[in-house]
């Protein structure tokens, strides 16, 4: 089993030219993967990863985040807050869900204890990668507050709708959800 460090909190973190600054004082309810095409695009890179928070647990402790509004890969009315001067995204909400805000785990300050426990629109996954040699995903989600199924199952949800959403996106139509439950 992947060893699963707890992190010091409050955890912290920042946009990439530091104009922006975070803090969350709980710990986060989910991490997960994102492999849709949005996410790829707007990272660059291959995934990115998400990491849901209790909303009354996070605030902004250093500048002012810009909103950019839209309906997100999984087909519901979001809010991507990100910084005005470097342009990096720092978390997003849903409107149906104000309570939770989903923070882009890679801009936390310490990423060394950072472990998905899902991984989510796989069919748009880069061929190259894979979980092998790394154990199971349910390995991946021990030491992680009871709170997480609940968020996973929301996860779950959300996916299912976009499957609906999504239908004439083939290229990024999740294959499956992994969640920890
Ligand atoms: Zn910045
Ligand atoms: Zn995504």
């Amino acid at each position: 089993m992947m060893e699963m460090k707890r992190p010091a909190l409050p955890l912290t973190g920042e946009c990439p030219c530091e104009a922006v600054r975070f803090e969350v004082s709980a710990m986060p309810l989910l991490i997960y993967a994102c492999h849709c095409t949005e996410c790829q695009r707007w990272s660059g890179r291959a995934f990115s990863m998400s990491m849901p928070v209790a909303s009354k647990s996070f605030r902004v402790v250093r500048g002012e985040p810009k909103p950019w509004r839209r309906i997100g890969a999984s087909g519901v009315q979001s809010t991507y807050w990100f910084c005005g001067d470097c342009g990096g995204r720092v978390y997003g909400e849903r409107d149906a869900r104000p309570d939770i805000r989903a923070v882009r785990a890679g801009t936390l300050d310490d990423t060394s204890w950072l472990r998905p426990v899902a991984h989510v629109y796989m069919r748009s996954a880069q061929p190259w990668e894979q979980l092998a040699g790394r154990g199971t995903l349910r390995d991946h989600a021990e030491g992680f507050l009871d709170a997480r199924r609940q968020v996973a199952a929301d996860v779950a949800g959300v996916m299912k709708r976009s499957s609906v959403a999504e239908s004439l996106e083939k290229s990024s139509q999740p294959a499956y959800v992994a969640v920890s439950v």
